[in-house]
């Protein structure tokens, strides 16, 4: 039987070459294992079309602790960052820079409606302290699309420097640095790229990460150092996850096979298509209004039914073979699904045939 289908936006399903990408073991000061590093990172820059400012900074863990460096680093000390919240994502954000020590104010909207940029330009203007916005692109915990280039716009025009955790859109969604002015993106090979977990990076303009010498709470999290010493070396500066780096080169070397951004872009969107048509023919409706929902993750009323369980509805699907996420919000009974991954309108079709037969065996249909 093959593996489940993983319909959770990172991990999630990777292709047969990405995973025999890591059946090399690489040393990780060899001149290979360098080269791979630089090659994936010239790659993940031009995603952005950012090779004449930016820099890419990669940084071994989960997404989350690109996003605690981008933040220790680039924000100084003595800097304040402002974060628009709409979800668990922008939540973490200004937790980090709290935890880390940083001052932070956020700017709230409910979990379905996207930030307004006239207002954060009011807050902007009120409070001279503020020297960064963090604003999450696609924000996950609903999938909801943030307007990343109007905000950009505003930050530009308060002179403020804008941090966007891209996780979940980068290299599905279009960012252009040259249109979009940020000095750091955020995002991890396990979303969008179809790598698997383990690397995060940072895509940093270049003078302000070199301004921000010194600013880092951590040692291991200190972006600039990890940039001087791959520059000057070509190492990472502790034990790379070689083999994740590896995957990361396969699965981009299929991206750019695919047809990049916008091939990507056109596969998922199809994706998602076909699995909010499928759902609604047994009932099951959107949580956003579909104006607002990327391509990436689509949260779902529950089925309206007394027993309804996640957890058994969970099992009843996983016994068909996918993995489906749950939701992510407090006042609404909800679950997620993933349209990301190696995976085409072949699977969302049965993922979605596998949904509708776990309800009628459950009795949860109406
Ligand atoms: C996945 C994700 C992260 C990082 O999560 P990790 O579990 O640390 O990889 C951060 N922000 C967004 C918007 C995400 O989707």
């Amino acid at each position: 039987m093959r593996d489940a289908i993983l319909l959770t936006p990172g991990p999630l399903t990777t292709s047969l070459a990405t995973k025999t990408a890591m059946l090399t073991d690489w040393g990780s000061w060899d001149g290979a294992f360098n080269a791979l590093t630089a090659q994936v990172c010239t790659a993940l820059v031009d995603i952005a079309h950012a090779a004449e400012t930016h820099v890419c900074v990669p940084l071994q863990g989960s997404g989350t602790f690109a996003v605690e460096a981008a933040i220790g680093n680039l924000v100084p000390r003595g800097g304040k960052i402002l974060v628009l919240v709409n979800g668990a994502y922008g939540r973490r954000m200004a937790r980090i820079a709290e935890v880390i020590g940083r001052r932070v104010a956020v700017c709230e909207t409910a979990d379905d409606t996207p930030p307004d940029p006239a207002e954060l330009a009011a807050r902007l203007a009120a409070d001279p302290a503020i020297s960064h916005v963090g604003v999450i692109h696609c924000e996950t915990s609903t999938g909801i699309l943030n307007p990343l280039a109007e905000i950009a716009a505003v930050v530009e025009r308060a002179g403020r420097s804008l941090i966007v955790d891209a996780m979940s859109s980068f290299g599905a969604l279009p960012v252009d640095a040259r249109e979009i002015r940020f000095d750091a993106l955020i995002a991890s090979g396990n979303k969008c790229l179809e790598g698997v977990p383990g690397v995060g990076f940072v895509i940093a303009r270049r003078d302000a990460l070199l301004a921000s010498s010194g600013n880092s709470h951590s040692l291991a999290m200190d972006l600039v150092d990890q940039y001087l010493y791959l520059q000057k070396t070509g190492q990472w500066r502790f034990t790379p996850p070689t083999h994740v780096v590896a995957a990361l080169a396969a699965a981009l070397d299929q991206y750019r096979q695919e047809g990049g951004q916008s091939a990507r872009l056109v596969r998922y969107a199809a994706n998602c298509r076909r699995l909010i048509s499928g759902l609604a023919r047994i009932g099951l409706r959107l949580f956003l209004e579909p104006s607002l929902q990327a391509p990436i993750i689509v949260t779902f009323h529950a089925p309206n039914h007394p027993d309804y369980d996640f957890k058994r509805f969970y099992e009843a699907v996983r016994a068909r073979g996918f993995v489906l996420y749950p939701g992510k919000l407090t006042a609404v009974e909800t679950f997620r699904v993933g349209c990301i991954g190696a995976i085409d309108g072949a699977e969302i079709g049965q993922a979605v045939a596998a949904i509708a037969d776990a309800l009628a065996e459950l009795g949860w249909t109406h």
